[in-house]
């Protein structure tokens, strides 16, 4: 089986992929994850993905250790301005099947619930960067909100009042 991290995995693949100790590793273009580029003020740039891919002991669920890294642009809801924001983490996610009666992870995973058959790296990933997206962007500081309406003005021509003078005469 070759890993990618575009291609949709069924839970069967998935425990083989754990079975087997498999790392997928890569980068994603944010332009692909269609549900989070909406909520991005610009698409560019990729996040940086590694999934390993383990058998748990107990109940033998299949988990993977999710780690992420990417700056993402989004709107500061202060000034409307486009800011960065990184996103950075290591997670443990267990894969459960849906159809199982009573669905359990092992303790310190979170569950992850594989409805319809089949999921991708590349929709885990994206899962995780929607649901730690702030609710409400805004710069860090108050005092970097603004700087391109900043930059604008200063590019206006200074000292208006000789221009008004200029033309009254
Ligand atoms: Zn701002």
């Amino acid at each position: 089986m070759s890993g990618s991290l575009h291609t949709w995995y069924s839970l069967p693949d998935l425990d083989l992929l754990a079975e087997k100790g498999a790392t997928l590793s890569g980068e994603i273009e944010l332009e692909r994850l269609t549900r989070l580029k909406e909520l991005l003020q610009s698409d560019t740039g990729a996040v940086e993905v590694s999934l390993k891919f383990e058998r748990s002991g107990l109940g033998g669920v299949t988990t993977v250790a999710l780690e992420y890294a990417t700056t993402l642009r989004l709107t500061c809801q202060r000034c409307l301005e486009p800011m960065e924001h990184h996103a950075a983490a290591t997670i443990k996610l267990g894969l459960l099947d849906g159809a199982a009666l009573v669905p359990r992870t092992p303790a310190g995973y979170e569950p992850v619930v594989i409805e319809g058959d089949r999921i991708s790296p590349a929709q885990l990933v994206e899962d995780e960067l929607i649901v730690e997206l702030p609710l409400v962007p805004k710069h860090a500081h108050r005092e970097d909100c603004g700087s391109l309406v900043r930059e604008l003005e200063d590019l206006e021509p200074k000292n208006p009042r000789v221009h008004a003078a200029s033309r009254a005469r």
